[in-house]
C-alpha cells in the first residue's frame, strides 16, 4: 500500500502531519513517522479539502471563446451544437484531458459532468487521475421516436463503462426538459432508477424555459419534472434559478442536489439563483463552473467569489453567503451529496486534499483562510493536488502537461 506523509502543514490553523494510506486519511497530528512513506514537505503551505466541480461539460474547453455574449438559445442552436456534432472521440478525449489539467491545477478533483463521446472522456479522466461522475448525454430533441436508439446505446455504454476503474462513475445525462421529451426522460429515470445511478439535468435555467413549461404543461419546469416521476434524491439538478415559491418545498421532498452555477447564469444572463430562499429552506447547495463556452474557466476560486457576492448584490445583504460558507458549496456539500466520505480533512476520509501555497501574493496576509480563498485567491495558489492518495500535481506540475496542450491545441485549430 503506498503511504504519503505530509509533513509540518497548516491544518485547522495549527502546523501538523497527515498521513495517507492508499486512498484514506488515517493519521493526523505531531511527529508522524511511517516507514516507506513518500514525504512532502508541507511547511508554508496549509492542507484543505480538494474541490469538487459539481456541473461541468469538460470538452467545451475546446469552444472557450468561441460564441461569448449571446442568450442561451442561439448560442446553442447557432453556435454550440453545429460545432459539436463534428466533434470526434479523439475530439473529445483530448479536450477532455486539457479539462483535467486545468482542475488538477486549480485543485478540483471531481467533475460532475454531461458531455458527448462518453469513452472519449472517460479514457482521458482515468489517465489523468481524477473523479468523474461521467454522465451519458441523452437528448431527442423532443423526438420520442429516438427513444428505442437511445435505449441500445445507453444499455451498451453503461455495460462498458465499468472498465475505466473506480474513480469514473456511469451516470445518465437527459439534456433538459426542452430537449428531452417525455417518454424518454421516464425512461431515463427508471433505467437510472434500476441501476442505481444518478441523473444530471438542467433544470428552470432560463425565464424562456420556465415560461414555455407553463404554457405546455401548465407547471413549473420543477413540479412538470416530478409529476413525471424524476425527481428523487439521485437527481443533480444544474442551475434551478428560476422557481416558484411552491417548488422549494418539491426540493426539498424528493431531497433534490442543487448546483448553483453562478458565473454561467451571469455571463448567459440566465437570471438570478435564489440563496436565500434555498438557505431558508435548509437545502443545501453545491456550485459548478458550467462549461468553458459560458464561464469561461473552471477555476472553482472564482467560482466561490461569484457565488459568494452574487447573493449579497440581490439582496442587498452583505452579511449573506459567507466564505465560510460558500467554502463548503465546493468540498463538504458536494461529498455529502454525493454520499463520499469526504469533503474535510480528517481520519478515514478519502484522501482529496490540496495545498495552498500561502506564499502566494493573494494570500499574504494572512488574516482568514478560508476569506482569502474565496475572495483573493485564484487556482495558481495550489502548490499540490492529491487524490484518491495519489500525487496529481506537485510544485505546480502534471506529469505530461506539455504533450496534453500541444495535443489539444491539435484538436482545436480545424473546429474553427
Ligand atoms: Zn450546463
Amino acid at each position: 500500500m503506498e503511504k504519503i506523509l505530509i509533513k509540518d502543514v497548516i491544518l485547522d490553523g495549527v502546523t501538523q502531519d497527515i498521513l495517507i494510506e492508499g486512498n484514506l486519511i488515517t493519521e493526523i497530528g505531531n511527529n508522524l513517522k511511517k516507514d516507506n512513506a513518500l514525504i512532502i514537505n508541507g511547511k508554508g503551505k496549509a492542507a484543505l479539502p480538494a474541490f469538487y466541480n459539481m456541473h461541468t461539460h469538460s470538452a467545451m474547453e475546446i469552444l472557450r471563446g468561441y460564441a461569448d455574449d449571446m442568450a442561451l438559445m442561439p448560442w446553442l442552436q447557432d453556435k454550440i451544437w453545429p460545432v459539436e456534432g463534428k466533434m470526434t472521440e479523439e475530439d473529445v478525449y483530448w479536450g477532455t484531458k486539457f479539462a483535467c489539467l486545468e482542475m488538477i491545477k486549480g485543485g478540483t478533483v471531481l467533475a460532475n459532468d454531461m458531455y458527448w463521446h462518453w469513452h472519449g472522456e472517460a479514457r482521458a479522466v482515468q489517465e489523468m487521475g481524477i473523479r468523474m461522475i461521467n454522465g451519458y448525454t441523452v437528448l431527442d430533441l423532443l423526438d420520442d421516436q429516438k427513444l428505442p436508439q437511445i435505449k441500445e446505446e445507453v444499455q451498451k455504454t453503461f455495460e462498458e463503462s465499468h472498465k475505466y476503474g473506480d474513480l469514473v462513475k456511469f451516470s445518465l445525462a437527459p439534456h433538459a426538459i426542452y430537449t428531452v421529451s417525455e417518454k424518454t426522460l421516464i425512461w431515463t429515470t427508471e433505467f437510472a432508477r434500476k441501476h442505481d445511478l444518478n441523473i444530471h439535468i438542467h433544470v428552470a435555467e432560463t425565464e424562456h424555459e420556465f415560461n414555455e413549461c407553463k404554457k405546455n404543461h401548465g407547471l413549473t419546469p420543477l413540479a412538470y419534472l416530478d409529476q413525471i416521476g424524476v425527481l428523487d434524491s439521485n437527481v443533480f439538478a444544474a442551475h434551478m434559478v428560476w422557481l416558484s415559491d411552491d417548488d422549494f418545498e418539491i426540493v426539498k421532498k424528493r431531497n433534490l442536489k442543487v448546483i448553483h452555477c453562478p458565473v454561467s447564469n451571469m455571463k448567459l444572463g440566465s437570471g438570478i439563483f435564489r440563496f436565500q430562499d434555498y438557505q431558508e429552506h435548509n437545502i443545501p447547495i453545491c456550485v459548478g463552473t458550467d462549461g468553458c463556452s459560458s464561464n469561461n474557466n473552471l477555476d472553482m476560486f472564482e467560482e466561490m467569489k461569484f457565488a459568494a457576492l452574487l447573493p449579497k448584490i440581490s439582496t442587498r445583504n452583505p452579511e449573506i453567503a459567507s466564505a465560510e460558507e460558500i467554502f463548503k458549496t465546493t468540498t463538504l456539500n458536494p461529498a455529502q451529496s454525493l454520499g463520499m466520505p469526504a469533503g474535510e480533512i480528517k481520519i478515514g476520509n478519502l484522501a482529496d486534499i490540496i495545498l495552498i501555497d500561502l506564499d502566494n501574493i493573494n494570500l499574504i496576509p494572512n488574516h482568514n483562510l478560508i476569506s482569502n480563498l474565496v475572495y483573493s485567491a485564484h487556482g495558481d495558489c495550489v502548490h499540490t493536488t492529491i487524490c484518491n492518495g495519489k500525487i496529481l500535481m506537485q510544485n505546480r506540475k502534471v506529469e505530461g502537461e506539455e504533450e496534453i496542450i500541444s495535443n489539444f491545441k491539435r484538436v482545436v485549430k480545424p473546429l474553427k
